[in-house]
């Protein structure tokens, strides 16, 4: 799950010969299968380890740097500042890493259950933008929406990671476009519309795998994880819902997402 075109040659095992099964035990087949799925886990492991590794000592050595930098006696003032303000950036960098770290984790483990409620979505956009610094948005929501389930505390965490996303990723600051409408029998698509820098198409298959970037000069200031959108799939999927973008390089990016509507004597 976690790996990508760019990652799957940091680490491969040697291939394994598969043998010819007619007539050769089944328990033989069976283990064979096993050593395969184990072989493909420890591949995954030490290629998200590779990552991880990267994701703390990028910000890491910046830290030292500045630290260090700072210990010299006859610093300006004003560099002085400039090295806390990169202390305080790269701490702020850790602490988010750590924090989609433990939300990944925690929904992967099962420690976060989900409980499924009827609720109205767009309380719950309201709710979400209350949190957010004041952006221009347009909401489009159909006409009678009717209540959604599904966990409204993963659900509101889908919609920060895209909200957020849409915004991060629109540095000529455009309106972003949220909505709502029934899009087939029983479900409820949901979308967040911004018309910011848009996806590179090569980068396009590998977004929602862990740790992915993409890394293209036009944000290369903008911060971030990689890590944001792996946790959405999880969510989403944890709803029984789907979730998917449609994205133009340079025009902008539609996130979009499934949760099915709330049964009758639930609303
Ligand atoms: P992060 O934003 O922390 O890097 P995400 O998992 O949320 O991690 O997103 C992965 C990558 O997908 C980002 O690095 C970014 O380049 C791209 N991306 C996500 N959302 C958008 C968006 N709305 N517009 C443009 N690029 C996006």
């Amino acid at each position: 799950m976690f790996s990508s075109a760019n990652e799957s040659s940091i680490y491969t095992l040697p291939p394994s010969i598969e043998p010819e099964w007619s007539g050769v035990d089944q328990d033989l087949a069976q283990a064979f299968q096993e050593n395969q799925t184990l072989r493909e886990h420890i591949v995954q492991h030490a290629q998200l380890m590779q990552l991880l590794t990267h994701q703390l000592a990028t910000p890491l050595t910046a830290l030292n740097g500045a630290v260090h930098l700072l210990g010299e006696p006859s610093l300006a003032l004003e560099q002085r500042q400039e090295f806390l303000g990169v202390i305080q950036q790269k701490l702020h960098s850790l602490t988010t890493l750590l924090r989609d770290l433990m939300a990944l984790r925690n929904v992967e483990t099962g420690k976060i259950a989900t409980q499924p409620i009827s609720f109205c979505f767009k309380m719950l956009v309201a709710e979400v933008m209350a949190g957010f610094a004041p952006y221009p948005v347009t909401y489009r929501f159909g006409a009678e929406l009717p209540q959604v389930w599904g966990d409204r505390w993963q659900v509101s965490q889908v919609l920060v990671n895209f909200l957020s996303n849409a915004i991060k990723y629109s540095p000529n600051g455009r309106a972003i476009e949220v909505g709502a409408a029934v899009k087939q029998s029983g479900w409820v698509e949901i979308w967040v519309q911004d018309y910011g820098l848009g996806i590179p198409e090569a980068d396009q298959p590998h977004l929602f795998y862990r740790f992915y970037r993409v890394k293209h000069g036009d944000r290369e200031n903008i911060e971030g994880t990689g890590l944001g959108l792996s946790l959405c799939k999880i969510l989403v999927e944890n709803q029984g819902g789907q979730l998917g973008f449609e994205s133009t390089h340079g025009a902008g990016s539609r996130f979009y997402f499934t949760l099915p509507i709330a049964p009758m004597i639930d609303r």
